[in-house]
């Protein structure tokens, strides 16, 4: 019964895939289409233990920790960061549905995607609260909504978590060129963010959400904020990964 209406609702209403442009044949909340659905696939371990960055080396999958060059270092300031899938074709066009035509429904079916990575190991992802990574005001006035709230208000909700998107500001313009060089990403967002006036993150446990993880300048600034203002724990979770590290086409997306 309910199949039959599904069909006659797209016999009356046939919508395109916002991807492939094929007819949507059922009623789906999300308007993608099976196929294109698939091939958003999960990234594939090893992965650097830390950051999440996938490791190409043979000998990463042999390592009990694997860590990768940048968080050997130690340079990021968050404790753990995770993504749902490479930033690879298909992914940059379903994320750019999110980010420029606020199909909202995309942004649960992500944010279920990342409850599962929490739901894989929970004991890594014991959170306070989930803060998305925010927008400068012009930015936000301009697009009229935060891409980052898409994905992470449900996957609140999901988590039974509270969604605290006034926890942090963006204070710092991000450059009007599209294309930042990798020496630029990190520039741009030093000193970018901050805890907005009179907010509380003492002692919290934070579970930062963004769209895309290029070279993990963002989120990395993000916790430097958090850290500062007396977080204990910050953690990330991004749609998308740069899996090319920033180098190469997939470092030239914007962050
Ligand atoms: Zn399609
Ligand atoms: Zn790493």
């Amino acid at each position: 019964m309910r199949q039959a209406a599904e069909a006659l609702v797209s016999l009356l209403f046939p919508a395109p895939c916002r991807i492939c442009q094929a007819t949507l044949l059922t009623a789906s909340r999300i308007p993608i289409c099976r196929e294109c659905l698939d091939t958003l696939r999960p990234l594939t371990f090893p992965l650097c233990e830390c950051c999440g960055r996938p490791l190409v080396s043979a000998l990463a999958g042999q390592v009990p920790h694997p860590l990768c060059g940048l968080c050997r270092r130690g340079i990021y300031n968050f404790d753990l960061a995770r993504s749902y899938a490479p930033y690879d074709a298909a992914m940059v066009r379903a994320i750019s549905l999110l980010k420029y035509h606020a199909v909202t429904p995309l942004g649960d079916w992500f944010a279920a995607r990342l409850a599962e990575i929490v739901a894989g190991q929970p004991e890594l992802w014991v959170a306070d609260v989930v803060v998305p990574v925010p927008l400068h005001a012009t930015r936000l006035r301009e697009r009229g909504y935060n891409q980052a709230d898409l994905i992470a208000r449900p996957l609140a909700r999901r988590l039974r978590l509270p969604f605290r998107s006034y926890l942090l500001v963006r204070t710092k313009p991000r450059p009007a060129k599209l294309r930042l060089s990798r020496h630029e990403r990190w520039d741009t967002v030093r000193g970018a963010y901050a805890i907005r006036d009179r907010a509380r993150v003492d002692k919290m446990h934070v579970l930062l959400v963004d769209d895309v993880f290029t070279t993990g300048a963002t989120l990395d600034a993000c916790a430097k904020t958090l850290r500062q203002a007396g977080a204990a724990r910050v953690a990330g979770l991004t749609v998308a990964r740069a899996v090319s590290g920033g180098r190469g086409p997939a470092g030239a997306w914007e962050e």
